[in-house]
């Protein structure tokens, strides 16, 4: 009886284990089949001539269950499970795939099975492919874009539903690719959340927004509660920094802080509401302001709204399109108007693009606009000569 054991350090175990699952692959196949590791815990194998799909989902399922199945190793029972992504070289049109694609595609199924959850498998389907290399194309092309400032920032006017002047102006970023033309920011947002390429490229939309409005602002005279507004992602306000950057983003350009307001969206502030909370207190305290975008498309209850440091609603286009003639639209942005009220809230409303829309808006009470009908976002210079044009004749009366 030994005193002490001498454990198997991990690899050593791991490595037992993969000969182990080799060796029960290689008995549930067929002679003419072919089985290979390719590195890490991966296999790959090779099966020619098979009859149609069920046949290999057969041999699929056969093999997830052999794998398993539990290991003795070191006197313990250990288990594992896989996943199995298939690709069939008779998907391609062109019959000749390169050993290269199959496995490429092979791969591409086996993430989707890992994704879909425990030991299953998947057949590669074209889609897949066109998805997966579609997203990690754009991510470059995105990064190459940022890297090169082939990014802009387009402006659009908030409006006085009041007295029609314009009060202030929205930050969007616009990417006109070389290849695709224009990519929507619904588009390009989310890979650039997922990448990380947000944090510099939000920093960069401030900057530029914050050095915007002070030449705008100097130009026409502007009062102080002229305000540029620009959108702050999630990803954004869940570093620290962000605190940092927005305050940079003031000293650099010389904004007065109450002439900037971050749009934070709904959804985003419900996902980590204490997060949220402290985070937009500390920007607070930079004293600019914070508009609650896409507002009615979340799931925030009253309570969430009553303790978030906002200062304004954006009611969501979608309340608008139909404003003028569904009554079950209209008792809903009338809601939200009186619960902007209630809460001592700004309220704007997004996407107006009819003069019916801005109508039943100013009945409502609603106090600002955004849309089509003033103008849609455009490149600074364009906003200029709007502006020229606009002190002669108020946009909307
Ligand atoms: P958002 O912040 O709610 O911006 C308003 C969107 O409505 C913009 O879409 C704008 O072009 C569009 N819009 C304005 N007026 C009308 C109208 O009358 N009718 C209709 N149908 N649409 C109108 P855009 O520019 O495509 O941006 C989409 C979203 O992408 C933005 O929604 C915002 O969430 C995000 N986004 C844009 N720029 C930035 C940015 O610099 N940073 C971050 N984090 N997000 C951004
Ligand atoms: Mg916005
Ligand atoms: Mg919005």
């Amino acid at each position: 009886e030994p005193v002490a054991r001498i454990v198997a350090p991990e690899s050593l175990v791991g490595d037992e284990l993969l000969r182990g699952i080799g060796a029960r692959v290689d008995e549930s196949l067929r002679a003419g089949d072919t089985a290979a590791r390719l590195g890490g815990d991966e296999f790959a194998i090779l099966l020619e001539d098979v009859e149609d799909d069920a046949s290999v989902a057969g041999v699929a399922s056969r093999l997830l269950e052999v794998v398993s199945a539990p290991f003795a190793l070191d006197g313990k029972d250990v288990s594992v499970q896989g996943s199995v992504g298939i690709a069939l070289a008779s998907d391609t049109v062109d019959a000749g795939i390169s050993v290269e694609d199959l496995l490429g595609n092979a791969d591409i199924a086996m993430y989707k099975a890992k994704g879909n959850g425990k030991g299953g498998f998947a057949f590669f389907a074209s889609e897949m492919r066109s998805t997966v290399v579609e997203r990690l194309e754009l991510r470059a092309e995105l990064k190459a874009a940022i890297e090169s400032d082939a990014l802009t920032v387009a402006y659009q006017p908030i409006v006085s539903i009041e007295t029609g002047a314009i009060t202030g102006i929205e930050a969007l970023l616009r990417w006109n690719s070389p290849q695709r033309g224009n990519v929507s920011p619904a588009t390009f947002i989310p890979i650039a959340e997922e990448t990380g390429l947000i944090v510099p490229l939000g920093r960069w939309v401030l900057d530029r927004a914050c050095r915007d409005a002070v030449a705008l602002k100097r130009r026409y005279g502007f009062p102080a509660d002229f305000v540029v507004s620009v959108n702050v992602s999630a990803r954004q306000l869940q570093r620290p920094e962000i605190v940092d950057d927005v305050r940079a983003a003031l000293e650099t350009s010389g904004l007065e802080p109450e002439s900037l307001t971050l749009e934070i969206t709904e959804s985003m502030m419900m996902k980590n509401m204490e997060l949220a909370v402290a985070r937009l207190t500390d920007l607070r305290e930079l004293g600019v302001k914070i508009a609650l975008d896409d507002f009615g498309t979340g799931y925030s209850s009253l309570n969430h709204i009553r303790l978030l440091p906002i200062n304004m609603l954006k009611i969501d286009k979608s309340f608008i399109s139909d404003i003028h003639d569904d009554h079950d639209q209209i008792t809903l942005t009338t809601t939200i108007v009186e619960l902007a009220r209630a809460l001592n809230l700004i309220s704007i409303a997004e996407g107006i693009e009819t003069p019916e829309q801005l109508a039943k808006l100013a009945e409502l009470g609603c106090r600002y606009a955004q849309g089509y009908l003033f103008s849609p976002p455009i490149p600074l210079a364009a906003l200029q000569a709007l502006l020229d044009a606009h002190e002669a004749m108020p946009l909307a009366a």
